[in-house]
């Protein structure tokens, strides 16, 4: 294999990299209202959401287009006009960082491109090679099969996600899921939607994902 090659790794990005879920929920939940959709009305109510594919769960629950559009738009702008307040989970920057040598790390989320591109910039998180927004489709199953496609041949490829959802869309796309324990969903909800591995710490994840860069990022030899 060409000892350049960087095998893919896929990050979610709110509440697995952007500890985000009170701003996001208050724009969700204003746009909701804002959009005179009732069955959404509280945080549980948004959490829940993310049991699948936010914008499926929103069509079953009887969401017009133009209600997500607000719901989705406000969060956006929430996220946007509140970025001060939303900050890296500690110690996820240097994971990052460590990981970005020896992995194409790209950043599937549902969130839109230039919210997680202010927020990387805004905390000097390098080492993101591509994110896979808002802007490239609702679906996070396309998106990695597209991913999949453009990058072929890795043995396993992880998506580190913090719903049932995530899980769920991952094993769809056909790779492998690891859940983060401290995201929107616990551990056992995301066991229960398929979870291969739950990381407790992002030390954890790194030992997951690249148990051959664990022993650098602990300092140990
Ligand atoms: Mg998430």
């Amino acid at each position: 294999m060409d000892p350049s090659h960087r095998p893919l790794l896929l990050f979610d990005h709110d509440g697995v990299i952007a500890d985000s879920f009170e701003v996001f929920c208050a724009g969700f939940l204003e746009g909701c209202r804002h959009a005179g959709f009732a069955r959404i009305a509280t945080p549980e109510d948004v959490v829940d959401l993310f049991d699948g594919n936010v914008y499926e769960r929103m069509r079953a629950l009887g969401a017009g287009e133009e209600q997500i559009r607000e719901a989705v738009g406000r969060s956006a702008q929430a996220l946007q006009m509140g970025a001060a307040a939303v900050r890296p989970f500690p110690l996820m920057p240097e994971v990052l960082g460590e990981l970005s040598d020896a992995r194409r790390l790209v950043v599937v989320s549902s969130n839109t491109a230039a919210v997680v591109e202010g927020f990387l910039r805004r905390y000097t998180i390098g080492g993101v090679a591509e994110i896979a927004g808002a802007e490239a489709g609702q679906s996070k199953v396309d998106k990695i099969r597209a991913l999949l496609e453009r990058f072929p041949g890795d043995e396993t490829v992880w998506y580190v996600g913090d719903t049932a959802g995530d899980m769920r869309e991952a094993r769809l796309a056909g790779v492998t899921p690891v859940g983060v324990a401290w995201g929107w969903h616990d551990p056992q909800r995301l066991a229960a939607a398929g979870a291969e591995r739950i990381a407790e710490t992002p030390a954890d994840l790194l030992a997951i994902v690249a148990p051959e860069l664990r022993a650098d990022f602990l300092g140990v030899d």
